[in-house]
């Protein structure tokens, strides 16, 4: 039998932007009941850590960053409806309907259900255990065990920050890989092509075979349970054992009514992450708000940026008036020894700084546009981040000479590690 429940705060989704919102909820002093569904039955975790669990790198308990299941709603006094994804949300009538039947009325509601990956192609059924996605901690037992065969080849799809992290995990173990994408070059999205082909050539070096400019047209059952695949450009088939899909997420957003809710790729948020409905709010991935760098709405499907908009919407759904400016996209990431750094937008710009050392592998490549700097890359180069990252995020004016006149202690250490940047760096002063 269903239920109509009623509920002070309902919470669909428990990420990290659901976790970061109850958190702010009752450190304002909210006292009434809250209410999380989800379509699973955990604490809140970090998908981030998901190939790290599954080759084994942490325990499983380390993927739950916000403590156990039980421990952390009942700290939070939360009541939490596992197994149990929304279905419909209706923001006119504050109803949140549930896939068992029940219906929660709401007096505000958090929508936070996160992203989900996309396959562009069709899995034929005698295949679906052979395409593999990267979100879930049941995707991570699934790589977890795909990784305990030691598979002879594999296909990762998508040569993207989750795509590379698949790709050192195969590695690891001894797999074959073939590094495969639609755009000409790796990270297309984050990295000046200069950036790519350093790590394009390190690949190389190391044995991954990539596929460039080509999209997946079809996966085929081939000999002896094996996938085929067929690609756009007419290039030749591969046979493999596993095709890992990496190349995307889409906001999880089936529930809502788009008449209702206004949307563009995600659930469109002020800076109060509120939606076009009243006592409607979003945060993280599935959530489209502020990016600092455009002045207009991105989804920004970062860690960081799901916390602190749950945390922005708590602090608001209790009552508070906090405005959270936005973030911009940025990723920092290490993989088989390399550290790649990138934010901002660097295809872009009416200047620019470069600075590369193939010996070592280390590169620095600055975009500006109208005097502010706008994009940043780096490799192998972490040092860097902190002082460029905080130019850019505070729209500091000026070229170089600017950024290294304000922090002569950092650049100091930099000088010291990276002597010819230093010389570059100082040609860039003296005009
Ligand atoms: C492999 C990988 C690597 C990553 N690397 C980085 C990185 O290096 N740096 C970085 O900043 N970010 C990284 N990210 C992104 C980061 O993990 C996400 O931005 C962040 O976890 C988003 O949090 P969220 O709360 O919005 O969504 P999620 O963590 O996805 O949580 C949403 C929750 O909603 C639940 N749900 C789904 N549908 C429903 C429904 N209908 N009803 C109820 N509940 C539902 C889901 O079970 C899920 O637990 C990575 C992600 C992955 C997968």
């Amino acid at each position: 039998m269903s239920n109509r429940i009623k509920a002070g705060i309902v919470s669909v989704g428990n990420g990290a932007a659901s976790a970061e919102c109850i958190i702010a909820l009752r450190k304002c002093g909210y006292a009434r009941d809250i209410h999380v569904v989800s379509d699973v039955d955990m604490a809140p975790y970090n998908p981030m850590l998901v190939t790290y669990y599954a080759s084994t790198k942490i325990d499983e308990g380390m993927l739950f960053p916000f403590g156990g299941r039980d421990e952390f709603y009942r700290k939070y006094h939360v009541a939490f409806h596992p197994n149990s994804p929304a279905v419909k949300v209706d923001g006119v009538r504050h109803e949140v309907e549930l896939e068992n039947g029940d219906v929660l009325l709401y007096d505000k509601c958090l929508i936070a259900s996160g992203a989900v990956p996309f396959t562009p192609f069709s899995i034929p059924d005698v295949l679906k255990d052979k395409v593999i996605t990267v979100r879930t901690i049941s995707d991570g037992e699934k790589l977890k065990n795909v990784l305990s065969e030691r598979p002879a080849k594999v296909l990762v799809l998508g040569a993207s920050m989750i795509g590379i992290k698949v790709l050192e995990a195969l590695h690891s173990v001894g797999s074959n890989v073939i590094f495969a994408d639609l755009a000409q070059h790796v990270f297309s999205l984050a990295a000046h092509v200069s950036c790519s082909q350093i790590i394009e050539k390190y690949l190389g070096d190391i044995g991954i075979q990539l596929r460039l400019g080509t999209a997946v047209r079809e996966i085929v059952p081939g000999e002896e349970c094996k996938c085929e695949v067929h690609f756009t450009d007419g290039g030749p088939n591969e046979v493999v054992d596993y095709v890992a899909s990496c190349v995307g997420v889409r906001p999880n957003m089936p529930f809502i009514d788009r008449q209702q809710v206004k949307t563009d790729r995600g659930i469109l948020v002020d800076t109060h992450l509120r939606t076009s409905c009243l006592d409607l709010y979003a945060a993280g991935d599935v959530a489209q708000g502020n990016d600092i760098l455009i002045d207009g709405k991105r989804i920004i499907g970062l860690w960081a940026n799901a916390r602190m908009q749950g945390k922005t919407a708590g602090m608001n759904m209790a009552g508070l008036d906090r405005e959270y400016i936005g973030s911009l996209p940025h990723n920092i990431t290490h993989f088989m020894d390399m550290d790649f750094v990138g934010i901002g937008d660097v295809a872009h710009g009416d200047r620019e700084f470069h600075f590369e050392d193939k010996s070592n592998r280390t590169l620095c490549h600055l975009t500006w546009t109208e005097n502010r700097l706008t994009g940043i890359n780096l490799l192998n180069m972490p040092e860097l981040s902190g002082v460029l990252k905080d130019c850019l995020i505070h729209n500091l004016e000026g070229g170089l000479p600017n950024i290294l006149s304000g922090n002569p202690l950092a650049m100091n250490r930099i000088y010291q590690k990276f002597p010819q940047l230093e010389r570059e760096l100082m040609k860039e002063v003296r005009g």
